[in-house]
C-alpha cells in the first residue's frame, strides 16, 4: 500500500509536493489522513428554523437570478434560495463562476453557517454538497482544494480496498469488540451510518493507543547512559539551608529522587508535577546547584520571556550567592547581547543559562551541559525538549509541569519520563476563595476590589482570547482596560498586557505590577504561566465559561501565594462546572473532572501527543478508551511470551520505532 501518490488520478508533481508538506507521502498515508469532523447531510434544517450562528445543511431551490458584485478585491455572488418555508440570501466570496451555475429552479444541498447580514439571516459561503449521510471534512492542506482532497482520499481508499491486513490478534479484537480493519478505514472516511462511524473510529484509535503504549513501555526503562553528576554528599542539605524558608516534605522527597537520578550514570528523564505554588522552582534551582557542585553547566528553558526573566531574577537571588554565574538568553536581546551570551555559554563563563527557545537555536553551543530543565512542559513539544538535551551529551533532563494530570493520562503523555509529584503546598497558604459573579453583581465587585487595593493588595483581570473568526477591532482585554481605566476604576493604577504587545512593553507593564506600582493588571492568558506576585490577592476571570477547568485552576493559582486571604471571581452565569471550581481547590481533582467533562482532548492536543499522529491524537479524546487501552497493554505485557503479546509488541515496534527515536526515546 506504499504506492506513490501519483497512482491517483489528478495528483501530479505539484500536488505530490503539497501532500508531502503535510506529511503524506504514500497512498497508505493518505488513507491514514482521517477527517477532522463530519457533516450530517441527512439532518436538514428548514430555512425558517435557521438562526444566526447555526451551521447546517439545507435543501433548497434557487429562487431568482444570481448577482455578481465587486467590492475592493472581493467578488461577491449573491442569490436567493427557498425551501418553501422561507426565502433567504446566500453569499459566496471569490467564486464568480457560481453566478452562471445558479440557474433559477436548480436544486441544491448546501452546508454552511448562517449569519446576520444587514438584518437578514444569510448563508455564508456554504459548500455545495450532493448525496446525503455523513460527509467527511478534512483538515485543509495548502495547495489542495477541499473537493480534490476528498476525491483523492476516495481514490486512495479504492486502491487499498481489502488490503489492510488485520494485524491485531483475533482474541483481542473479540474481547474488546473491535471491528475489522478494512471496514474501519472505509467507514472512518465515508461512513454508512453513525454506528459504523463510531465503530470505525473506535477501532482505529484503540489500535493506535494500544500500540503506542506498548511501544512506550518497551522503551521506557531501558537505561540510557548519560551524565553522572558527582556532587558532595552534603550538597543537598547545603542548598536547603541557603533557602529563606524550610522546604516542605514533598520538596525534600522530590529533590532526593532528582539527586539520585543525577548521581546515577543513567541519564535522568524526570517529570516533576505539582500544583501551582507548590514550590517547583526551588527544586529546579536545587538540581542546578547540584549540577554545578559536580562541575556541570545547566540550562533552564521557560516557555515565555516573562517567565524566563522571572527565573533569572530568582536565580540571581538564590544561586549567585552559592557561587553560580547566571545568564539570561531571550529573543528580545540585541544582536550584540546575543553574541555575548553565546560566548558566555560556549566558554562556560555562565554556569546556568536561563531563557526561552533562544537556548536551543542553532548558534548556541554549551561547554559542559549536564542538566537541562524545562519549566511548564505543556507549553513545549517533546521535540523542543529533545533539542535542548541534544545540546549536550545525554544530559540529565528535568521537566516541570504545573498541570496536574490524572495518572492514566500522564502515563501516555509522558510515558517516557519518570514522575515525581510535589503533593504539598508550603505552609501558611490560605486556600483561594472562589465565587461565581453574574453580570448583575459586577458593580458590587468593583467596590470590593477598591477595598482590597486600599488595603494594599493587587488585582488581576484575565480575559479569554478571542478566536480570529470572531475577531473584532479590539481584543476584550483592551476594551476592558479602557473601561476600567477611564470609568469603573479610574482612581486605580491599571496596566495592560496582551500577546500582541512588544516584549519590552509587556515586560515593563508586568514589572510595574510586580513592584506594586500598579494596582491592577488586565491581561489575556499570558500570565497563566508561572508569574509570581505574592501581594496579588484577587483574580477576576472574565467570561469564565470559556475556560476549561484546568485552565481556571491554573489562573486561580496566581493568587493565594502570600499570607493574605485571596479571592478568585468567575465572571459568568452560574453552572455546574463553575460551581465545582468553587467547591474544590485540589488541582488533581480539577484535572480529573476536566477530563471527565471534556475528554482529554485538550491535554492531548497534537503538541503533547508527541509520536501520535494528529488524526489519531484527536481520536484519543475519549477517557474510557485511554483507560481501556492502558489496561489492555498492561494485560498483554504481563505475559510477554504468548503469541498474541509477541504479535502486538512487533507491531508496536514497527509502527512506532522511528517516531519514538525521533522524540529521543531509544
Ligand atoms: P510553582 O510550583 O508554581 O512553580 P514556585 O516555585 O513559583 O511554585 O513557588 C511559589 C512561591 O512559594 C514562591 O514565592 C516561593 O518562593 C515560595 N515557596 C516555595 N517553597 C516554599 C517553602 N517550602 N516554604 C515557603 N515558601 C515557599
Ligand atoms: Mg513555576
Amino acid at each position: 500500500m506504499d504506492y506513490p501518490l501519483t497512482q491517483i488520478k489528478g495528483i501530479g508533481p505539484a500536488r505530490v509536493k503539497a501532500f508531502e508538506a503535510a506529511g503524506i507521502r504514500s497512498v497508505r498515508e493518505l488513507v491514514m489522513f482521517l477527517p477532522k469532523e463530519y457533516r450530517d447531510l441527512d439532518d436538514v434544517t428548514a430555512l425558517c428554523d435557521l438562526k444566526p450562528g447555526d451551521t447546517a445543511a439545507v435543501r433548497v431551490k434557487v429562487a431568482g437570478e444570481a448577482t455578481l458584485r465587486y467590492a475592493r478585491k472581493l467578488t461577491i455572488v449573491k442569490v436567493y434560495v427557498t425551501d418553501g418555508t422561507e426565502t433567504l440570501p446566500v453569499i459566496w466570496f471569490n467564486q464568480p463562476w457560481l453566478k452562471t451555475q445558479m440557474t433559477p429552479g436548480r436544486e441544491l444541498l448546501l452546508y454552511g453557517k448562517a449569519e446576520l447580514r444587514t438584518g437578514c439571516v444569510t448563508l455564508m459561503s456554504p459548500t455545495l454538497e450532493s448525496g446525503g449521510g455523513l460527509a467527511p471534512v478534512y483538515r485543509s492542506i495548502p495547495g489542495i482544494p477541499a473537493k480534490a482532497l476528498r476525491q483523492s482520499v476516495e481514490a486512495a481508499l479504492h486502491i487499498c480496498e481489502g488490503q489492510w491486513p488485520d494485524e491485531l490478534p483475533e482474541a483481542l479484537r473479540r474481547e474488546y469488540g473491535l471491528c475489522e480493519r478494512n471496514f474501519a478505514m472505509r467507514c472512518a472516511h465515508f461512513p454508512d451510518s453513525r454506528e459504523a462511524l463510531l465503530a470505525a473510529r473506535r477501532r482505529i484509535a484503540f489500535e493506535e493507543l494500544l500500540l503506542y503504549q506498548v511501544a512506550l513501555s518497551l522503551f521506557r526503562h531501558t537505561s540510557r547512559e548519560g551524565v553522572a553528576v558527582d556532587f558532595p554528599d552534603d550538597a543537598v542539605e547545603r542548598f536547603w539551608s541557603a533557602l529563606p524558608f524550610s522546604p516542605t516534605h514533598a520538596q525534600r522527597r522530590v529533590l532526593d529522587e532528582v539527586a539520585a537520578d543525577m548521581r546515577s550514570s543513567r541519564a535522568m528523564a524526570r517529570l516533576v508535577q505539582g500544583d501551582v505554588g507548590s514550590g517547583k522552582t526551588a527544586i529546579a534551582f536545587a538540581a542546578i546547584a547540584l549540577a554545578h557542585a559536580g562541575g556541570w553547566q545547566s540550562a533552564l528553558m521557560a516557555p515565555t520571556e516573562v517567565l524566563a526573566r522571572q527565573h533569572y531574577e530568582g536565580a540571581k537571588q538564590l544561586l549567585e550567592p552559592l557561587g553560580l554565574r547566571c545568564g539570561l538568553l531571550v529573543g528580545s536581546l540585541t544582536q550584540k547581547q546575543h553574541r555575548l551570551a553565546h560566548e558566555a555559554i560556549a566558554s562556560g563563563e555562565w554556569d546556568v543559562a536561563i531563557g526561552t527557545h533562544a537556548l536551543i537555536t542553532e548558534g548556541v553551543a554549551y561547554r559542559r551541559l549536564g542538566l537541562v530543565v524545562t519549566d511548564e512542559q505543556h507549553r513545549f513539544g517533546v521535540r523542543q525538549r529533545t533539542l535542548l538535551s541534544e545540546k549536550g551529551d545525554a544530559p540529565n533532563v528535568l521537566v516541570m509541569s504545573a498541570t496536574p494530570i490524572p495518572r492514566t493520562l500522564s502515563l501516555i503523555l509522558y510515558g517516557d519520563l519518570d514522575i515525581s509529584i510535589v503533593d504539598e503546598l508550603p505552609p501558611g497558604r490560605t486556600p483561594v476563595q472562589t465565587r461565581i459573579v453574574p453580570e448583575s453583581k459586577r458593580e458590587g465587585l468593583y467596590g470590593f476590589l477598591r477595598e482590597e487595593v486600599r488595603k494594599g493588595r493587587q488585582v488581576y483581570f484575565v480575559c479569554p482570547l478571542v478566536e480570529e473568526s470572531e475577531a473584532i477591532e479590539a481584543q476584550p482585554a483592551e476594551l476592558l482596560y479602557e473601561e476600567l481605566r477611564t470609568k469603573k476604576l479610574k482612581d486605580l493604577n491599571i496596566e495592560l498586557v496582551h500577546g500582541r504587545m512588544k516584549p519590552a512593553d509587556k515586560d515593563a507593564a508586568l514589572e510595574r505590577f510586580r513592584t506594586g506600582e500598579a494596582d491592577v493588571l488586565v491581561s489575556t492568558t499570558v500570565i497563566e504561566v508561572g508569574v509570581n506576585v505574592p501581594n496579588a490577592t484577587v483574580m477576576v476571570i472574565e467570561n469564565a465559561e470559556r475556560f476549561g477547568l484546568a485552565q481556571l485552576h491554573q489562573l486561580r493559582g496566581r493568587v493565594g501565594r502570600g499570607a493574605h486571604e485571596s479571592w478568585c471571581f468567575l465572571m459568568a452565569e452560574p453552572n455546574a462546572r463553575l460551581k465545582f471550581m468553587c467547591a474544590t481547590s485540589d488541582g488533581f481533582k480539577v484535572a480529573e473532572k476536566d477530563m471527565e467533562l471534556r475528554g482529554p482532548g485538550e491535554l492531548f492536543g497534537t503538541r503533547q501527543s508527541g509520536a501520535l499522529t494528529a488524526g489519531i491524537g484527536a481520536l484519543a479524546g475519549d477517557t474510557e478508551l485511554l483507560k481501556l487501552t492502558h489496561d489492555a497493554a498492561h494485560e498483554l505485557l504481563k505475559n510477554p511470551d504468548t503469541d498474541d503479546a509477541r504479535a502486538v509488541v512487533d507491531l508496536a515496534r514497527e509502527r512506532f520505532a522511528d517516531r519514538l527515536e525521533d522524540i529521543g526515546i531509544n
